[in-house]
């Protein structure tokens, strides 16, 4: 069912009404008419018949004398002319060789009663009689729709045997005249009056015709129309209307008939990057490749795809297994990549256009709306971003991070501010040299509304994936400065400011209301920013980091290590301080682990930053911390972290006085 370049994307011209020659009109005339007049042969002459063979009647009662003989004639062709028709009608004989019937049936019908007739000794009352004889040029001419040639040919046959029997039969010059005029203008009018309605009904044809060519020119061109409304112009896929129908469709049949389906939402990696850096047009074709690498990997699929978006696409294949859907995602992934299109923008080791793909499957809790798969897939894509791009993941509800709790959290996290489901605790960050306390890390907490915590590992992403993080990171800030700062509890704090806030118009003008209305000075608060594969290349993050720096804020980097981009980050941001990654102090009890830890270090140190190693939990490793002259310390043997009420509230002099730790 791939049809994506099956499609055609142009409006095609409609097919101009093709003039045609009058002798492949007349052909086409009779073709058309050609069962009709078949019938209407075979019909008419059973119907002449019958009335042929009624005037038995007036045989009996005029002619008397001839009556068996001209009742024995009438029955006798009648019979012979309809066995005739019947045959003919029934070996399929030309409709020319019906009509050639019919004529005989009338002329041998008139000439057959005409000679017994004759005969008879009622001369006066037949010569009334053979008036009558004009019925029969008149049902050649008007009665049968014969063609005019046959009908012309037939009549003047009737004419003539008239004209030889009115000579033989009367001596009357005056009865012989009127009868003469009388035959002669019958002929006359009936062959005209046929003529004019055989033009008629050729008139009524051609116009039939035309009205025909018209009515088919509008409905290709509403085809034609339909097809563009509903295909991607750049592309040739279907555009986001025809896919979403298309989804609908599978969706209806899934419901009704089981048919099970998978929904997969394909991302070109990078792509704004490819734009930016090659321009429009190179972005085009690539998109235009992109597409038909991907609709040629559904060969052999009963899938279709469309276009969904700028640079995603979404495909609906039939799933008979998950596997299956599984080695498709990733024909099409391997496909984008082998196209080897080349992007030096990316920074991630890759050079190459690649796709994230993410699928998601039918299955029965998934509930009655249609835009719960694509919200799962949506998903599934987001987590291949997460995971480094270039890759696949397929929805699985029983994944902790697609499961059904996440859809909750999502919820809770627009409700978290005004529901109060949301708090802030401090731990304390010592100078180990002086044992100070330097400052707190502020830490999000969540609780659902049933009371029990929400780890901030489970719901800091996903207030990130809905956007729900610039509103809570806000209200962070300032809670951090009203309790902590503006009660002198502390003379810093830190807080942690995810990439997305750092992203979101706005960001450093909010941080200098809330400056402004709290009258804390931006020194006393440091942002711990965690290294993001994405941020090096954001040119909107660095600006916002010198926003802020312009407010006085110390900018430091979080969980050094675990990144991706740790040395370019370093390289490219001046950091007040940065905080190594607690993991790899827990290593540092192994001799591999504490040459690894001593390097990382020396590296930050050769750099001019500040070090705090985070996850202190033993004097051991204090007294490592010690040994090796590092600034700053945090964790759970320097403090927990725990309410702002924990902390007293003194002035900034006693503060700086007493806030030793024993
Ligand atoms: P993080 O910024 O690295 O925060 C330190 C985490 O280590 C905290 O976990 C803290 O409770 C924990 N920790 C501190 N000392 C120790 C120790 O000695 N041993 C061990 N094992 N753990 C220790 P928490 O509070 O669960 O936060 C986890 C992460 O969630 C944070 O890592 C941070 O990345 C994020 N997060 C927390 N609050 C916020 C927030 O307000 N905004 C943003 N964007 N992220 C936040
Ligand atoms: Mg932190
Ligand atoms: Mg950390």
């Amino acid at each position: 069912m791939n049809q994506a370049f099956s499609d055609q994307t142009e409006l095609d011209p409609v097919e101009p009404h093709i003039e045609r020659s009058p002798e492949e009109l007349r052909a086409l005339y009779r073709a058309r008419n050609d069962s009709a007049r078949r019938m209407g042969a075979r019909h008419g002459l059973w119907i002449a018949v019958s009335v042929y063979l009624l005037f038995a009647i007036s045989d009996m009662m005029l002619i008397p004398d001839v009556a068996p003989y001209t009742i024995a004639a009438r029955f006798l062709i009648g019979a012979l002319v309809l066995t005739v028709i019947e045959l003919q009608y029934r070996v399929r004989e030309e409709t020319i060789w019906l009509d050639v019937t019919c004529a005989l049936a009338l002329v041998s019908g008139y000439l057959v009663w005409l000679l017994p007739a004759a005969e008879t000794t009622y001369v006066h009352t037949f010569s009334y009689y053979m008036i009558f004889g004009s019925i029969f040029m008149m049902g050649a001419n008007l009665f049968f729709n014969l063609e005019f040639s046959v009908s012309v040919i037939a009549s003047g046959f009737i004419l003539l045997i008239f004209l030889f029997a009115l000579f033989d039969f009367s001596d009357d010059w005056a009865y012989r005249l009127t009868m003469v005029i009388f035959y002669v203008s019958c002929f006359t009018f009936t062959s005209y009056v046929n003529l004019k309605l055989n033009r008629e009904r050729y008139n009524v044809f051609l116009k039939a015709l035309e009205a025909e060519a018209r009515q088919n020119e509008a409905i290709e061109r509403g085809q034609a129309l339909l097809r563009l409304s509903r295909t991607d112009s750049l592309t040739g896929l279907k555009n986001r209307r025809a896919i979403d129908e298309s989804l609908r469709d599978f969706w209806r049949e899934w419901k009704q008939s089981n048919r099970n389906f998978a929904a997969i939402l394909i991302d070109v990696d990078h792509f704004k990057k490819f734009n930016d850096y090659y321009g429009h047009q190179e972005g085009d074709g690539c998109l235009v490749f992109v597409a038909e690498a991907l609709s040629n990997a559904l060969n052999g699929y009963e899938a279709t795809i469309g276009r969904y978006g700028g640079e995603e696409f979404l495909v609906l294949a039939r799933a008979r297994s998950r596997k299956q859907i599984a080695d498709l995602c990733e024909t099409m992934r391997r496909a984008v990549e082998d196209l080897g299109l080349v992007h030096e923008k990316r920074h991630d080791g890759v050079a190459v256009v690649t796709v994230s793909i993410g699928g998601a499957f039918t299955r029965k809790q998934i509930g009655t709306k249609f835009e719960k798969i694509i919200h799962e897939a949506d998903r599934a894509l987001y987590l291949a971003k997460a995971n480094g791009r270039n890759c696949v993941r397929l929805f699985n509800p029983n994944d902790l991070e697609f499961g059904e709790e996440s859809e909750d959290i999502a919820a809770w996290l627009n409700l978290a501010i005004p529901q109060d489901l949301v708090s802030l605790v401090y731990q304390p960050i010592v100078d180990i040299r002086t044992g100070r306390m330097e400052a707190v890390e502020a830490l999000m907490r969540l609780k659902a509304p049933d009371g029990s915590s929400i780890s901030p590992n489970l719901f800091v992403p996903i207030a990130e994936r809905t956007g729900a993080i610039v509103e809570l990171g806000r209200w962070v800030i300032e809670t951090a400065c009203r309790d902590m700062l503006m009660e002198n509890r502390i003379e810093m704090v830190t807080v942690n400011v995810s990439p997305i806030q750092l992203r979101a118009t706005g960001f450093a003008a909010s941080v200098a209301a809330i400056l402004s209305e709290t009258g804390v000075s931006g020194d006393r608060l440091a942002f711990e920013i965690t290294e993001g594969l994405d941020m090096e290349q954001q040119p909107e993050i660095g600006e916002c980091i010198s926003d802020l720096r312009a407010l006085g804020i110390n900018i430091w980097l979080d969980d050094f290590g675990t990144g991706f981009a740790s040395l370019s980050w370093l390289r490219l941001i001046d950091f007040d301080t940065v905080k190594i990654d607690r993991s790899f102090l827990h290593d540092a009890s192994m001799p591999r682990g504490r040459a690894m830890f001593q390097d990382m270090i020396s590296l930050v140190r050769n750099h001019g930053h500040r070090i705090l190693i985070e996850g202190v939990e033993t004097e051991e490793q204090m007294a490592l911390l010690r040994k090796l002259g590092i600034d700053k310390a945090q964790g759970f043997l320097v403090g927990r972290p725990v309410p702002a009420k924990s902390y007293p509230t003194r002035t900034l002099a006693d503060a700086s006085e007493s806030r030793k730790l024993a």
